[in-house]
């Protein structure tokens, strides 16, 4: 009987020292599955430090694949191109930084032979992050829980286990706009999630500040909902109705009692106020239209520099 494989895809952009860290707790990790062939993908996202000849250190294990891109393409990107490899078996997702224990990676697949096509890790707490971004993202879940209707668990990374199935539907989705998380979440299969408590990174600093945070919010909301637009849309008639009224009130006003000159003060707050309600909802607009153009160009997602597959003779 052929055994059942699994390939362990870890996105790398300039995570030269936390490589070394973690490349020996996978392969423990896959040494102590019972019945699986475990292998590892590492995606070199175009980093910038020592990443690509760490990973070159690795490749004479014939369980080791090396992907490299032609330059930075984001995360997302990075994980789209480690599925595309997968041409058998599940695929487990994990950071380069060892914030997703490789330890966990046995009860994964415990699920998966358990029937379950998507195992998604939950984190229990943060280390070593702030309050603001734990609160942030807390509130970012919170949101989009509300907003999209495909179902994005909350607390919920990319350390995940998709079965061949799940993998080749994720596989179908090809938009250029990837938010992991919402693309995993519209899959569907039969989902379980285990809880585990997320560290710190063994080594260097985080990818994600602030702004990218921020963008990555945009990109998740803008991807799942189109709520925004009909928010827009609610926003515009309440406006349209009460400046109707006061238009009205205006007129009547003035037939009742004449219409001495003034009230500059209401004209400025209604141009105001006018003026502000429609460079919101065309900036909305403008979002939405943004996406729209990135994807009618129909670029690849990602491209490949270098591809070194696994041998797979040991
Ligand atoms: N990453 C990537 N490309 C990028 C940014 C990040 O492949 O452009 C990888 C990074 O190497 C790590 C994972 O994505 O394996 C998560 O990044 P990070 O730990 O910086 O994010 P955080 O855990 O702080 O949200
Ligand atoms: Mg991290």
């Amino acid at each position: 009987m052929s055994r059942d494989r699994l390939t362990v895809v870890v996105a790398a952009y300039n995570e030269a020292d936390s490589l070394p860290l973690l490349h020996p707790r996978i392969l423990a990790a896959l040494e102590a599955l019972d019945g699986v062939d475990g292998r590892v993908l590492y995606v070199d996202d175009g980093s910038r430090d020592d990443t690509w000849r760490v990973l070159g250190g690795f490749a004479h294990d014939p369980r080791v694949a090396l992907l490299r891109l032609s330059r930075n393409f984001g995360k997302e990107a990075a994980l789209t191109a480690g599925l595309d490899r997968i041409d058998d078996g599940a695929a487990l997702i994990l950071d380069a930084d060892g914030q997703d224990p490789p330890e966990l990676i046995g009860a994964f697949v415990e699920q998966w032979r358990a029937g379950f096509d998507d195992v998604h890790g939950t984190r229990l707490e943060r280390e070593g992050e702030g309050w603001l971004k734990r609160s942030t993202a807390h509130a970012f879940y919170r949101v989009i829980g509300r907003l999209s209707k495909t179902p994005i668990p909350a607390d919920t990374g990319d350390f995940r286990l998709l079965s061949p199935r799940a993998l080749a539907a994720l596989r179908q989705l090809r938009e250029r706009h990837r938010f992991m998380k919402g693309l995993f979440g519209w899959v569907g299969f039969n989902r379980t999630s285990i809880a585990y408590h997320r560290g710190s990174r063994v080594a260097g600093a985080s990818k994600f500040d602030f702004w990218r945070l921020w963008n990555f919010a945009l990109e998740g909301i803008t991807s799942f909902s189109t709520a925004p637009l009909r928010l827009a849309m609610y926003l515009g008639l309440m406006t349209a109705a009460v400046a109707f009224a006061f238009g009205a009130w205006v007129v009547v006003k003035a037939m009742l009692w004449g219409d001495p000159v003034a009230g500059y003060p209401t004209m400025m707050s209604v141009i105001l106020f006018l003026g502000g309600v429609q460079l919101i909802a065309l900036g909305l607009i403008g979002e939405y239209l943004g996406r729209l153009y990135e994807e009618s160009k129909q670029r690849p997602i990602y491209l490949i520099d270098e591809w070194l597959p696994a041998t797979g003779v040991c």
